[in-house]
């Protein structure tokens, strides 16, 4: 049965950009189009900025460097480095952390992200709207040109012209409700990456603890123990673990809900709940296993389920498995990144084990120094020319995905989505035929990390 809905709704207009979503590529995207000039609107699902890093208490960046120097630059530099000056890192991080080594992760400070974020916007002068959702887009599918979204908050519904519109929801929320394409996720409809409800755990011992012991690798004697004692509800043998984000804090990654669907509600819901049963779980695990955690405690799980990977927009360009083997260089590079590709168990057989960690460990990993391009054309969903995307939707194939779908890249993505929005509009061209020569300037200009590229 159909129920036609049909509504008159206020409308909006004069903004140059909506940005829809507000996690690392959304904030990237709306602050760096903002201080270029252009008149701005976020809208954000939830009530604070940070996406999965706050929301969903990923509290950590993935490695910025590759042994030899930072590759990640502009907008997500300025975060991290604020980040430390304004102490919302632990005291045990030092900036060789993001600025050098090899494979290290930045484990930081959930609030402090989301308040140095909300200064950010208000000093660049993003309109932010929290609690509010893209709901639906008005769009001229012929041209392929979006005229308007629907958002939809405790002040009811309102369209909302635009310019330019960026996708920046990790769902491709937004791609949808426009009837751009888009691949579901998995490798197959089998094999989807699943999700973890992420947690921060209080009262752990951390000067007791030996770091190595704790690391993915130094504490999995005693998960497989665990397993084979038939501690857990389920056989998994991967756990990325806890990771120490706070004097006495630690971030939780822990507990896979399989065969979650992220854009089926219904399933999304069950996964929440099983999340958190999951966390408990773990928490109980590290409580008993694991000296220091004795006397560890939960503090809160996140709001937002940990979604590894949902849809992936089919772009211009579908960056692949080979062009990170190939460590490939591209024109119109927007970005460079070192990062293994991560794709979890999609089930808890050690077959899948295996796999997970040959391919993170081994199938050609990045060695040090190396590192691959992030094309432009991979931002904009094909043949669209005012929607552009950005962030763990962005187009590539499922083995990439699992290397580029991390914060640092998700930020570095969201600056140059919103660098070419603005370009756009100032040079009258659209996102599928933009001058990406002008763009890689401009984003060097902003502080890029781009090697020149022959
Ligand atoms: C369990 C887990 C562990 C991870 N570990 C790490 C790690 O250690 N380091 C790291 O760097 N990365 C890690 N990642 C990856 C990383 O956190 C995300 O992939 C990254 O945040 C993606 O950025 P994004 O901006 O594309 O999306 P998100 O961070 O997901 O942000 C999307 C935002 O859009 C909002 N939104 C959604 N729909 C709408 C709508 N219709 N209207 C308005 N707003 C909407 C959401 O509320 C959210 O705030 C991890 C991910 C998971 C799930």
């Amino acid at each position: 049965m159909e129920y036609h809905l049909s509504k008159r709704i206020p409308v909006e207009e004069g903004y140059d950009l909506v940005v829809a979503g507000g996690g690392p590529a959304g904030c990237a995207a709306a602050i760096c189009a903002s201080r270029l000039g252009a008149k701005v609107l976020l809208v954000e699902a939830t009530g604070c900025l940070g996406g999965m890093g706050t929301s969903g208490l990923v509290t950590a960046f993935d490695p910025m460097a590759n042994g030899e120097m930072m590759v990640v630059g502009g907008f997500m530099r300025e975060v991290v480095e604020a980040m430390y000056e304004r102490g919302f890192l632990p005291s045990y991080v030092t900036p060789e952390f993001w600025r050098r080594l090899y494979h290290r992760w930045t484990p930081f400070n959930a609030e402090g992200l989301k308040l140095l974020l909300d200064e950010l916007a208000a000093e660049a002068g993003v309109e932010v709207r929290f609690f509010t959702k893209a709901v639906e887009a008005d769009v001229d599918s012929e041209t392929r040109r979006v005229n308007g979204v629907v958002l939809h908050n405790v002040d009811g519904f309102t369209l909302v012209r635009a310019q330019t519109y960026i996708d920046a929801t990790g769902d491709a929320i937004l791609s949808e409700l426009c009837g751009a394409d888009y691949l579901e996720a998995g490798r197959d409809t089998e094999h989807i990456m699943p999700p973890t409800l992420c947690a921060l755990v209080g009262g752990v011992a951390w000067d007791r603890i030996e770091l190595d012991a704790i690391t993915p690798k130094g504490q999995q004697a005693a998960i497989e123990q665990a397993v084979d004692a038939g501690f857990f509800s389920q056989p998994d043998r991967h756990v990325p673990g806890m990771f120490r984000s706070g004097e006495t804090v630690g971030f939780m990654n822990a507990g896979h809900v399989f065969h979650m669907n992220a854009v089926k509600n219904k399933s999304l819901s069950q996964g929440m709940m099983q999340g958190r049963r999951l966390a408990w779980e773990y928490l109980r695990f590290y409580q008993q296993h694991m000296d220091g955690f004795q006397h560890a405690e939960m503090v809160t799980t996140g709001a937002l389920m940990g979604v590894r990977e949902s849809r992936r927009v089919v772009g211009e360009y579908q960056l692949s498995f080979a062009d990170y083997l190939a460590r490939r260089r591209f024109p119109d590079q927007i970005a460079i990144f070192a990062k293994a590709v991560d794709i979890h168990v999609y089930d808890c057989t050690e077959e899948q084990y295996r796999r997970y960690y040959e391919e993170f460990h081994d199938s050609g990993r990045l060695a040090p120094g190396e590192w691959f391009g992030i094309p432009y054309r991979i931002l904009v969903p094909k043949g669209w020319q005012n929607l552009w995307v950005a962030g763990r939707c962005a187009s590539s194939d499922i083995q990439v995905h699992g290397s580029i779908r991390v914060q640092p890249a998700a930020a570095m993505m969201g600056q140059a989505a919103g660098t070419a929005a603005v370009q756009a509009m100032n040079f009258g061209e659209t996102a599928c035929s933009l001058d990406t020569d002008r763009l890689v300037d401009s984003l060097r200009q902003q502080g890029a990390v781009l090697p020149e590229t022959p």
